[in-house]
């Protein structure tokens, strides 16, 4: 029963990115905080829609923003919908919360004990992309920051791939 206790969330301006939301509460670790909901939708429908806001954010000259969930190989979530709270959420490289499936249904849960004041988070798993990784800089502000969003599991390719090639020649004697 205390999992599913609706806990007490503040959406106010951060300085990570826009709005964030902030416990109004202290959270214990595992608890589910709030559900992630959306449309649910193809592959292929989220790849028009991203493109969509894409040609919208060339034309206008503003970064457009898309709250695609992955749901599985098959759907994803389209968050952008009004009453999804949970697309206001910020993306750390130290996240203190993390998604859990649950039957289809997506959870945003604690990951750790949560202070009341501080900002929820949770890493969004952006497969790393060397053409696309510096459209999305990350400002989380932690001490492990990366500087981009890319899922945990990808960050060391970023690592490996902004360290400077070093090339060892030989020459043979004649
Ligand atoms: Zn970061």
């Amino acid at each position: 029963m205390m999992k599913n206790k609706i806990t007490k969330t503040i959406i106010k301006k951060t300085k990570i990115h826009g709005n964030g939301i902030f416990a109004g509460e202290n959270i214990p670790k595992g608890r589910r905080i709030i559900e992630y909901i959306g449309e649910k939708i193809t592959k292929s429908e989220a790849e028009k829609r991203i493109k969509e806001i894409d040609k919208k954010a060339k034309t206008s000259g503003i970064k457009g923003a898309y709250y695609i969930f992955e749901l599985s190989n098959k759907y994803d979530l389209d968050g952008n919908v009004p009453y999804n709270k949970a697309k206001y959420i910020n993306h750390s490289c130290e996240p203190n919360c993390e998604t859990i499936d649950e039957d289809g249904k997506i959870w945003i849960a604690a990951a750790r004990e949560i202070k009341k004041g501080e900002e929820l988070t949770y890493d969004y798993c952006f497969d790393f992309d060397v053409d696309e990784y510096k459209d999305s800089p990350c400002n989380c502000g932690s001490d492990n920051c990366i500087g981009y969003i890319i899922a945990k599991k990808d960050r060391k390719k970023l690592l490996k791939y902004s360290q400077p090639i070093k090339f060892f020649c030989y020459s043979p004697p004649i």
